[in-house]
């Protein structure tokens, strides 16, 4: 039998939310305390909502308790009480999700409480009451007959329980830590993604972009909102525009096709116009904002569509921001500073953003997104910060929740047990004692069982990335990347803080060599004070007017570092070498520059270097075409595996989605190096690889079999890789590697794993 539609149902449902805000309104503004308005509360819904029974749960202790009834036994009341994901009420809490029944007993997880008495009613419905994304109570309505609660009911519960949450906040109600006081039962979890810094961290959660608390659901003034949400509307907009006439909108992940996806729900008229329905309703603009949030979420998960899921990514994102904007709330979690240990929450992050934040306090980073060479990743290597990316299910995570990331395992523990928390510090003692032995070999040399030396170097970028030659024991630095100095800059380095920063690296690393690269401006790391001469945004940044393209046509920069390069190594060598040359006239343009300012400064009487050794990085394919024609020129040669994989498999490096998809190991990049690493060797020109792909374990060793004797890796690395070195017959692997490469296989990671076991090569 279906009972008759409630009289909620034929009213404008703005029009009965408003009347049951307005009632609640009335409660909350009341002298009475906070008890006393539970039980008016439940008594105006259940009128409103023409259900017999309506009843509270909050959360206290970890154990969700009945708080006020109307309709069931009101002896029960601070009586019953059920665990999280216990029950139907539990259930809810749990999942911070509704239930919509007809029949309440026919769900699995219904439990029967005698004392409530409510073995007389059939339907039921319930939401939880929600506060940071985590439920701390549940609101539901039972009817006697069996009846579906209609979908503008729903809503009304929904608008009801962001009441309550305000009203349970004020009173000081909030059960602050549950999870901590029953970590199992109240929702400890674990996630994974992708290992992009290996390492591992505790600290608590900041979010980069800061999640606004509500602090205000229900109107005062509806016009007053209405303009409110209006003019955070139009600014959401202009900055959305903004970002799309900006080239700086190319750091990672943040595409094209999002830029899209955003504009096209900023200026979407059903998105504004439901947020300003909520407010006609009687709720904040923060309110209105977030219950309309609330209702595409739940739209969105009964359809399972992973293209629809990104979308509502997208939304989420551009409501957050709306939500910033109308609060005023702004600017990231760094502005604010970081008072503890923090592991660092965010969809993304440029490689300044990352910058920005308080060495220090900084343990790790988890992304939504991210990829193994983006330069984001690339900044956290340098700082020995481990990054886990490509998350999903953050939602579970509440600012300033305890979380241990390891990302060796590949795991993120969000408000651990106590068992949990006991691994994790087993396995930290591991990877210390690991590192201890790694240090063990600091001063012995990067040296096969057959006596060949390898020349083990570090990539570095920051001045304090020099330390780590002390502490690894590396021969020096293989590729300093001074555009790291231009992107942690608000303006231009002039050349004297670029001379400073360079003499500096110069004398920490002395005796050992550093090899400068010029700077690699534009791609992922545009600087927002130099744009463009014609404003224009790049559809490709990474194979766009970047590096050298970029240096040799704004000349003054690249002389101005020529100069402070010259200066800085005055009386030793300078190691400088130039990124992304395509063809060898860029590179012979590049070193006339640099010998025309040495020659400039040689007639201004300055001290000039002893020598100057010249280098450049292959990173683009085309080069490795004509390397007869640059290798005569050149004193060494770098290859940027991050750079040439991109463009050999045509897959942007920083896209989230071929994060995983290309391998360094496939049998086409290998080839490709192993022709390029022939070519030096018949030219007498030193060969070395600075990318990522070096810094692991299984892909230096199959740099090492193709003849590659110079690798520039992530600190991190050294050990690691210095192990392997150590344990490695390479005159063997050489002896294999011409039959692997041969072999009809497209991936050659099993063969070369294979390998190692057998002929006992060591991994970490
Ligand atoms: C590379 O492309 O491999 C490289 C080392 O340069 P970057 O990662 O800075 O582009
Ligand atoms: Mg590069």
């Amino acid at each position: 039998m279906t009972a008759q539609p409630p009289e909620l149902a034929t009213q404008g449902a703005a029009a009965s939310a408003r009347k049951i805000l307005q009632r609640l309104h009335e409660v909350m503004a009341a002298r009475s305390n906070v008890q006393a308005k539970l039980n008016k509360v439940v008594e105006i819904i259940g009128e409103e909502l023409s259900s017999e029974v309506c009843s509270i749960y909050l959360l206290r202790e970890g154990m969700l308790e009945l708080f006020a009834t109307r309709g069931l036994n009101q002896d029960a009341v601070h009586v019953t009480k059920m665990a999280m994901g216990e029950g139907l009420v539990g259930t809810i809490a749990k999942n911070v999700d509704m239930l919509n029944l007809e029949e309440a007993a026919s769900h699995p997880d219904f439990a029967y409480r005698p004392e409530t008495g409510e073995e007389l009613f059939h339907s039921f419905a319930g939401v939880p009451i929600v506060r940071r994304e985590k439920a701390i109570g549940a609101v539901c309505v039972q009817h006697v007959d069996p009846r579906a609660y209609q979908e503008v009911e729903i809503e009304a519960l929904q608008t009801v329980a962001m009441v309550l949450s305000e009203l349970i906040t004020h009173a000081g109600l909030v059960d602050e830590n549950p999870a901590e006081a029953r970590p199992l039962e109240t929702g400890a979890s674990v996630l994974s993604g992708l290992q992009l810094v290996m390492g591992m961290a505790r600290g608590h959660a900041v979010f980069h972009q800061p999640r606004i608390t509500i602090e205000h659901t229900v109107a005062e003034d509806v016009e007053l909102e209405r303009a409110r949400v209006y003019s955070a509307f139009a600014k959401m907009r202009e900055q959305i525009d903004r970002m799309a006439g900006q080239a700086e909108f190319g750091t990672d992940g943040e595409h094209q096709e999002v830029l899209e996806t955003y504009k096209m729900f900023a200026y979407d008229e059903g998105w504004s116009r439901r947020i300003n329905e909520a407010i006609d309703s009687g709720l904040t603009a923060e309110a209105a904002i977030e219950r309309v949030q609330q209702r595409t979420r739940m739209r969105m998960r009964q359809i399972d569509d992973p293209l629809l899921q990104d979308r509502m990514h997208d939304l989420e994102d551009l409501s957050n921001r709306l939500l910033r904007i109308v609060s005023g709330q702004l600017g990231t979690a760094a502005q604010s500073g970081l008072r503890q240990d923090t592991i660092l929450i965010a969809r993304n992050l440029g490689p300044a953003e990352l910058l920005e934040y308080d060495r220090r306090r900084l343990k790790g980073v988890v992304l939504e997104e991210g990829s193994l060479t983006a330069h984001v990743t690339i900044v956290a290597r340098a700082m020995g910060v481990p990054v886990l990316g490509r998350l999903k299910g953050l939602r579970l995570i509440n600012e300033g929740d305890l979380l241990l990331l390891d990302v060796n395992q590949n795991r993120l523990f969000i408000r651990p047990s106590a068992p949990m928390d006991e691994a994790f510090e087993a396995g930290l003692a591991l990877s210390q004692k690991r590192r201890a032995a790694y240090a063990a070999m600091r001063d012995l040399p990067a040296v096969t069982k057959d006596d060949v030396r390898v020349e083990l170097m570090v990539n570095a970028g920051l001045r304090d990335d020099v330390a780590a030659l002390d502490v690894t024991g590396a021969d020096g630095i293989g590729l300093f990347r001074t555009e790291f100095q231009f992107l942690v800059s608000a303006t231009l380095p002039q050349r004297e803080r670029q001379q400073r920063l360079y003499k500096d690296v110069l004398d920490a690393a002395s005796p050992r060599p550093v090899i400068f690269r010029t700077v690699d401006i534009g791609g992922d790391k545009a600087l927002p004070y130099l744009r463009q001469d014609d404003g224009e945004q790049e559809e490709n940044p990474a194979m766009g007017w970047r590096a050298v393209r970029l240096s040799l046509e704004r000349d003054g920069l690249m002389k101005a570092q020529a100069r402070a390069l010259l200066e800085a190594a005055a009386g030793r060598t300078l190691h400088v070498m130039f990124p992304m040359i395509s063809e060898p006239w860029e590179y012979m343009e590049a070193r006339l520059l640099f010998e025309q300012q040495k020659d400039w400064l040689a007639g201004h009487g300055k001290k000039l270097p002893t020598a100057i050794r010249y280098g450049a990085m292959l990173e683009v394919p085309a080069l490795a075409e004509v390397l007869d024609i640059l290798l005569p020129e050149l004193d060494f040669l770098s290859i940027g595996t991050n750079d040439l994989t991109q463009f050999l498999f045509a897959a942007d490096r920083a896209n989230p989605k071929l994060a995983e998809r290309y391998d360094w190991l496939s049998v086409a990049i290998l080839r490709f190096l192993d022709r390029v690493v022939r070519a030096c060797d018949d030219h007498g020109v030193t060969v070395g690889v600075c990318g990522e792909m070096g810094g692991r374990t299984l892909e230096a060793m199959a740099l090492l079999g193709l003849g590659v004797k110079r690798l520039s890796i992530t600190p991190a690395s050294i050990g690691p890789v210095k192990a392997m070195i150590r344990s490695l017959d390479l005159a063997a692997l050489r002896a294999a590697m011409p039959d692997m490469l041969r072999g009809r296989i497209g991936n050659l990671r099993d063969p070369l794993l294979k390998w190692a076991e057998e002929n006992g090569v060591e991994f970490n």
